[in-house]
């Protein structure tokens, strides 16, 4: 039961979520007390790789049509910002892919959203575009990268991609003027768990912010078992066989990596989200809504909504119910561990990471 004792509905894909009771409408409140400040936004889901723990390789992208104009999604994150969002992480699939991206940030900025973010695979970028993306107003870019070899990057995004050419984005990066870049390794059991030290080194080398990600099962292929997520127990003692690692302060309350710096060194630093062996559920402020507008309160949501419709209504508080309504419906936890817990129908790239 939740606090204001009112059964929670799970409601059939498409339909409208269920009513969050009108006295929650000051802000994005959820049944079981969390209130979200952290909006992802997936503005395409294509991407240039095929990353084997995201995507299938044959997965084949929504028509061009289907997806929200850049319009609906300023209209979005309007209306999440008047509920108190005050972050913006823009996702995708690959969002540099995005062809209205340079406006959408601009747009963004000029709403004066306090803390706008993007997560890229790092396959290109142009320094003049990441300098104009910051003075438009986005903070902070992370970079993925999960092996600091080429034969495996190959293998496991599917495409042609040097490591290096990553690595040259990440610099890039840092030569326009954003801070220090942050690198999502999603470690896999037998893929590049061997690779834990060389990351910490180069988190250590060139001042990078390095997180260590538990793979979770939101591989579209459904190919996730519990046998293949390294925990953060596990790297985290390798690294420390060849570290002495120093626990930083969380700078949030809803900060999902436990965080630590180099002992010998103040540059660098290294972090691990670990949402299968340490969940975060308890303090999770985000919702997510996927490229072509279906709103999905939880990565491990099985019942997502259209906003759609209330974008296309023209009744002015109609986006903004719309989302307070999915919003209370969001789950306490992702279930992972139970023995009930079902794997959602999409994966990675479909949702917005
Ligand atoms: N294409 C961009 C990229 O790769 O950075 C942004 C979208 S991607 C879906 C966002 C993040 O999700 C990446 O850091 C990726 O490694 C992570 N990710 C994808 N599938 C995952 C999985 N099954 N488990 C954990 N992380 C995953
Ligand atoms: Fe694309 Fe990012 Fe998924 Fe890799 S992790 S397939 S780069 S969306």
């Amino acid at each position: 039961m939740n606090p204001l004792h009112l059964p929670l509905v799970d409601a059939a894909p498409n339909e409208p979520p269920p009513r969050a009771p009108d006295h929650s409408r000051t802000g994005l409140i959820d049944a079981h007390g969390r209130t979200i400040h952290d909006l992802r936004l997936s503005v395409t889901d294509r991407c240039n790789f095929r990353c084997t723990y995201c995507m299938k390789p044959n997965e084949r992208f929504l028509p061009k049509q289907s997806l929200l104009s850049m319009d609906e999604y300023l209209q979005i994150v309007n209306a999440t910002m008047a509920l108190g969002v005050t972050k913006l992480r823009i996702t995708g699939g690959e969002p540099t892919l995005y062809p209205d991206l340079d406006a959408f940030i601009a747009a963004v900025g000029d709403l004066g959203l306090r803390d706008i973010a993007m997560t890229t695979n790092g396959w290109s970028l142009d320094i003049h575009r990441a300098r104009q993306w910051l003075r438009d107003g986005l903070g902070r870019l992370t970079f993925s990268l999960d092996t600091l070899r080429d034969d495996r990057m190959a293998a496991i995004t599917l495409s042609t991609t040097p490591v290096q050419t990553v690595l040259d984005s990440v610099e890039t990066a840092r030569a326009a003027g954003f801070p220090r870049p942050k690198l999502n390794v999603v470690m896999q059991r037998d893929v590049n768990d061997d690779e834990a030290v060389a990351f910490a080194t180069l988190a250590r080398d060139r001042d990078l912010d390095v997180r260590f990600i538990e793979f979770m099962p939101l591989d579209a292929g459904r190919h996730w078992q519990r046998d293949a997520v390294v925990s953060e127990a596990e790297t985290k003692k390798v690294i420390e066989a060849a570290f002495e690692l120093v626990p930083t302060e969380a700078t949030h309350a809803a900060e999902t990596s436990s965080n630590f710096s180099f002992a010998t060194s103040s540059s660098g630093s290294i972090g691990f989200v670990s949402p299968v062996t340490r969940p975060f559920c308890g303090a999770c402020n985000r919702l997510r809504i996927t490229a072509e507008g279906m709103v999905r309160p939880c990565l491990f949501a099985n019942t997502e909504w259209d906003v759609r419709p209330a974008l296309r209504s023209g009744e002015p508080h109609a986006v903004a119910r719309f989302l307070q309504d999915a919003t209370w419906a969001k789950k306490a936890g992702h279930g992972i561990g139970d023995a009930d817990f079902v794997q959602p129908d999409r994966g990675m790239r479909a949702i917005g990471g």
